[in-house]
């Protein structure tokens, strides 16, 4: 069977020898030539035509070869980067045509390097994004997926995995595959927010935009979805407003009386000396209470603006825990409760600041007095290792449940939030000590049994002089 090579040279060789196989026929036609030896130039014509055509034929279809190769994408490469020599580009025409398509093939191989690169490097900075990044083209299926949103919406599968599958397959919300429609409708961009609740809730904010750009394949990303973790941000916006509304409600509730008592004295009670000093009595409780909120609060917002320097004085715990249960002897006694202190085991100073540290110890043996059973012991116990002291306060009261153990310290957090205000608490004492050991870079762990009572640790680090 013929090759194209064989049927390129045969119709060439025709071609070029068409004008002399013509003359040959003249000449036998007018008898200047007879038919054998006119054969024969004939056959020489051929041959000779054949054998000249041959090597441009053969240079033309190595060019077309490499053609044919830029244009299925790849290019015969030299270790330099240059294109690989045409093995026979030989003079002429043909050669002049052969150097041009070289020095075309080397600039292509060279836009195309750079263009490679180019991606692979914007592949890598978008890998490099800590927000889930993907496009869309126009049947909202996934063009591109960068590192953080296979995390998210594929569980780290490989982007050829992640790639042209729909976007609701991935991303079941509602809301976010409606600004894509939108976007994809004619919309420049959209703005949504949702939240996942697969594991634990995460709030996510997703912008769509277009992708600006004329005639576009099918296949090609003609859409843009950021999302970007919002979770921090509306949990803090969320506690900030929880923290106004707590505090104005604690605020407002011995407001209230004392507003109620004062409106008393002015008219009912005017003239009634008795009602008069009971009111004042109620008056002062309520004004007491009111002062305490406004010094708990000022309190834990010089602790929070401190919290990141750690204090650095060398404290003695015997001598704080001396203040400490000297200030609170009288309460104690009101309830006839034993404070036992065992503080041997702590031998030398531990790192941090006095006041916040007799607050933090007050704090808790407080609570102890105020939730223990009258007549009880409340035990503090020390325990100390070479860079540590832990100090225990336990105390024989109703214990608190597990549930409510872990938010314990969160701002206006009570078990019994009656008993904590008839007790004068402001809800606030244990968000303090949080706080206070935060700054030490020390723990608090609590253990309760109900029924039996509870145990507050804390513990710090021994002070290290420099
Ligand atoms: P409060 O001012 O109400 O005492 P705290 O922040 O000090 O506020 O304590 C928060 C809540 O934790 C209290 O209302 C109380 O329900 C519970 N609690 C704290 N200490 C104890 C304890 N030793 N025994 C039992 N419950 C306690």
């Amino acid at each position: 069977m013929a090759t194209p090579d064989s049927k390129h040279i045969l119709t060439t060789t025709l071609a070029f020898a068409s004008p002399a196989i013509a003359v040959l026929a003249v000449l036998v036609g007018v008898g200047a030539l007879a038919v054998g030896p006119a054969i024969v130039a004939g056959l020489v014509v051929l041959a000779l035509v054949a054998l000249f055509a041959a090597r441009p034929l053969g240079r033309l279809r190595q060019l077309q070869n490499r053609i044919e190769e830029m244009i299925a994408g790849g290019v015969s490469q030299t270790p330099d980067g240059a294109g690989e020599a045409l093995t026979d580009p030989g003079g002429g025409a043909i050669g002049d045509l052969a150097a041009a398509f070289q020095r075309l093939e080397r600039n292509w191989s060279r836009d195309r390097k750079a263009l490679t690169d180019g991606l692979g490097a914007a592949a890598t900075l978008f890998d490099a994004l800590p927000d889930p990044l993907v496009t869309l083209d126009r049947q909202s299926r996934l063009v591109y997926a960068n590192a953080a949103a296979r995390t998210l919406l594929a569980d780290g599968r490989p982007e050829d995995d992640v790639r042209s599958r729909d976007l609701s397959a991935v991303l079941r919300q509602p809301l976010v595959l409606e600004a894509v429609a939108e976007v994809l409708g004619g919309a420049a961009t959209r703005a949504v927010e949702f939240t996942l609740t697969d594991r634990v809730d995460q709030t996510f904010e997703a912008r769509v935009e277009a992708i600006a750009g004329a005639d576009v394949g099918d296949d090609d990303a003609v859409a843009l979805l950021l999302l970007r973790d919002v979770t921090a941000q509306r949990q803090s916006e969320q506690s900030r407003a929880d923290f106004v509304a707590n505090v104005s409600h604690e605020l407002r509730t011995p407001l209230t009386s004392l507003i109620g008592f004062i409106e008393t004295l002015r008219e009912a009670a005017k003239d009634d000396a008795d009602a008069r000093d009971r009111f004042l009595t109620l008056m002062a409780t309520q004004s007491d209470r009111m002062a305490r909120l406004v010094d708990d609060l000022l309190s834990l917002s010089r602790i929070e603006m401190n919290e990141h320097t750690l204090p650095e004085g060398a404290v003695d715990l015997h001598s704080v825990m001396g203040t400490v249960t000297d200030l609170l002897a009288p309460q104690a006694h009101q309830r006839n409760i034993a404070i036992e202190t065992q503080l041997d085991s702590v031998t030398g100073p531990v790192a941090g600041d006095t006041d916040e540290l007799i607050q933090l110890f007050q704090n808790l043996i407080e609570n102890a007095i105020k939730y223990a059973r009258e007549g009880t012991v409340v035990r503090i116990a020390a325990d100390s290792t070479a860079d540590t002291a832990t100090i225990s306060v336990i105390d024989q009261g109703d214990g608190i449940g597990r549930e409510h153990l872990a938010r314990l310290t969160e701002r206006f957090y009570r078990i019994d939030t009656a008993r904590s205000r008839e007790l004068g608490g402001t809800g606030l004492g244990l968000a303090i000590v949080k706080h206070i050991v935060n700054r030490h870079r020390g723990t608090l762990k609590i253990d309760s049994e109900l029924g039996k009572g509870s145990t507050f640790a804390v513990t710090l680090q021994r002070h290290r002089p420099s």
